[in-house]
């Protein structure tokens, strides 16, 4: 039998959050991921504390911003992989009352970190946005695929990732722990977006998957560096490709790529943009939100049994830190904010 601190189960964006935590504090650990659905393999990689609808910061945005920056850095400078983009975010203001509403937000002491106050003028032709744009400060991009790639490697390379999936039904508690086949662990850490669904150990109905769709475009003319957000966000990723999106389907759990999404998301280019562009490719994931739209971690019914899930649409700034007050948790008792502690929903 080999002896563990933890099992995690899930190498999205929660799991390897919770993973550099181990590492930070010499854990005994392996990563079941089954490589299966994952909504950080898909995400555009905004991060991003700003709720651009409405101009509000996202609950305790400074917190998560504080810690998300440094920690992608280190993991960075960790794998040797260039993760992090500095890419502008920048707001096409649509009408002159949300020009207005830009200025007067970003004039509180309280968005001075997270609202530029001037107004850029827009210089590319290819670009609908006669009324400029207004900046958010304090963000930038994950490139998702890559860090999953690099994460991953890591984790095989240090013998720590078991490439399968993890069958639930073999899980059983001992006096001290759980066993899983020749695996002796203290813990386990369900990390496992919208597949949590078919954990039997996870005995709520509050995770509802939302689904999102993106097309990626290319256009040689375009030549746009920043993140733009129209009515869907623009991003520039790599040699003349953006990704544009993502949709909120609401009620819809396939896979499925749609013609309604296609058609949505078309629509928004053709507003955003003046220059020829080809679709070359749709992509969808499942955002893993909560009916109360905050995180879910913690325990249930069973010590030594915890989630790290309800990511939502904003996993990459809040998995950081929320992975640290679930390590606090379990080694320390330090109690989890109760806006976030799965006990909420178990009545
Ligand atoms: C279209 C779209 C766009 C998005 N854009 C952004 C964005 O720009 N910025 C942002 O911050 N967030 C964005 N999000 C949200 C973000 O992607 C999620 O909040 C975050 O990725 C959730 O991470 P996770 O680790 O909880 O889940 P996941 O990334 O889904 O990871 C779960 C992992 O667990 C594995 N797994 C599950 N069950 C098992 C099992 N039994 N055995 C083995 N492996 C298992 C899966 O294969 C998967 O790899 C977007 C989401 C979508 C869908």
């Amino acid at each position: 039998m080999k002896q563990l601190d933890y099992i995690i189960v899930g190498s999205g964006i929660a799991g390897i959050a919770f993973c550099e935590n181990l590492e930070a504090n010499s854990r005994h650990y392996v990563v079941f991921d089954s490589g299966e659905q994952t909504a950080t393999g898909v995400a555009g990689g905004v991060v991003n504390p700003m709720v651009l609808k409405r101009l509000n910061p996202i609950w305790k945005a400074s917190q998560f911003i504080n810690k998300a920056k440094p920690f992608f850095e280190g993991l960075q400078n960790k794998l040797n992989t260039q993760i992090v983009k500095d890419q502008l975010l920048l707001r096409i203001f649509a009408t002159a009352e949300q020009q207005n509403d830009w200025v007067v937000a970003s004039d509180s002491p309280a968005m001075e970190q997270f609202l530029q106050p001037e107004i850029i003028h827009n210089t590319n032709t290819n670009i609908n946005a006669p009324l400029g744009y207004g900046a958010v400060r304090n963000t930038f991009r994950i490139d998702t695929p890559l860090l999953l790639q690099a994460y991953r490697k890591y984790l095989y390379n240090s013998g720590k990732l078991i490439s399968e999936e993890f069958n639930h039904n073999e899980l059983k508690e001992t006096n001290d722990g759980f066993v899983y086949r020749d695996l002796n662990t203290r813990h386990v850490i369900f990390a496992e977006g919208s597949l949590v669904l078919k954990n039997p150990w996870f005995t709520l109905d509050c995770i509802i998957p939302k689904k999102g769709e993106y097309l990626l475009v290319r256009s040689t003319e375009l030549k746009c560096e920043a993140t733009l957000k129209g009515p869907y966000f623009m991003i520039p990723t790599e040699d003349d490709l953006y990704m544009v999106g993502a949709t909120f389907a609401h009620g819809d759990f396939s896979y499925d790529k749609t013609v309604k999404g296609r058609q949505t998301l078309e629509k928004a280019i053709q507003k955003m943009v003046k220059c020829p562009y080809e679709i070359v490719d749709q992509i969808c994931g499942m955002r893993p939100t909560v009916k109360d739209r905050r995180p879910l971690l913690g325990s249930l019914n069973t010590n030594g049994i915890y989630f790290l899930n309800g990511l939502g649409t904003r996993g990459l700034l809040m998995a950081p830190l929320l992975s640290q007050w679930l390590f606090q948790l379990i080694e320390n008792n330090t109690p989890l904010p109760p806006e976030v502690d799965i006990r909420r929903f178990d009545d």
